[in-house]
């Protein structure tokens, strides 16, 4: 079993394009840490799946891949991050998405006085993501997994990350996402304890 990348970090970003694996190595660094992962696109689908008024409004935008209004996008984010298990440290999994939202969630960790301790940037080719989305519409049937949308998905993230990340200057550690999930994993646990 890997060591616990070091115990000080744990208040962590997750970025990469969709289909990049950030969901399967965020999950398993959030296990490892003992911290959650907040996905504000699993918050947003369980808004749908719960057929709230909230979930009919994003499913439109989620169906045609667009960006959900930053507002209620913090928003969620604020209040999930005020839940008990979040106290220790969490890992953000798609939110922020831009620099808009990058000065958002600044604001949001200043009322708590959390400082974030890393930025992991999962880097994978877009033809790759694409072949990657492309299977998990075969495996999960995701409804935002069609070709158009999902090439509207990656054209939002390339207009959207350089601005993002530029935001973060030090904080950046990047990760070359190509490659099994054990050996990205490992590369993940390299960065962080480096
Ligand atoms: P994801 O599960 O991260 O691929 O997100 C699925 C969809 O949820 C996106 O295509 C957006 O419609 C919406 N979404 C997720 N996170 C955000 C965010 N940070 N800002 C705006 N929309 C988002």
């Amino acid at each position: 079993m890997t060591p616990s990348p070091s115990a000080s970090r744990r208040h962590l970003l997750i970025v990469g394009p969709q289909g990049s694996g950030k969901g399967t190595q965020g999950a398993r660094l959030a296990h490892s840490l003992g911290i959650p992962t907040i996905s504000t696109g699993d918050l947003f689908r369980a808004h749908v799946a719960a057929g709230t008024a909230f979930g009919a409004q994003v499913n439109a935008l989620m169906l045609a891949g667009q960006l959900v209004p930053d507002g209620v996008t913090a928003q969620l984010v604020r209040e999930r991050l005020q839940e008990p298990d979040a106290s220790n440290g969490f890992l953000l999994d798609g939110f922020p998405r831009t620099a808009a939202q990058a000065r958002l969630l600044d604001a949001i960790l200043e009322e708590s006085g959390i400082t974030l301790d890393a930025v992991l940037v999962l880097e994978v080719p877009r033809a790759e993501s694409f072949h990657r989305l492309r299977r998990r519409a075969l495996e999960q049937g995701r409804a935002d997994d069609t070709d158009e949308i999902i090439g509207t998905r990656l054209d939002i993230y390339e207009a959207e990350v350089g601005p993002l990340l530029a935001h973060y200057g030090d904080l950046l550690l990047a990760v070359d996402g190509v490659g099994t999930v054990d050996e990205i994993a490992a590369r993940i646990h390299v960065a962080l304890t480096e």
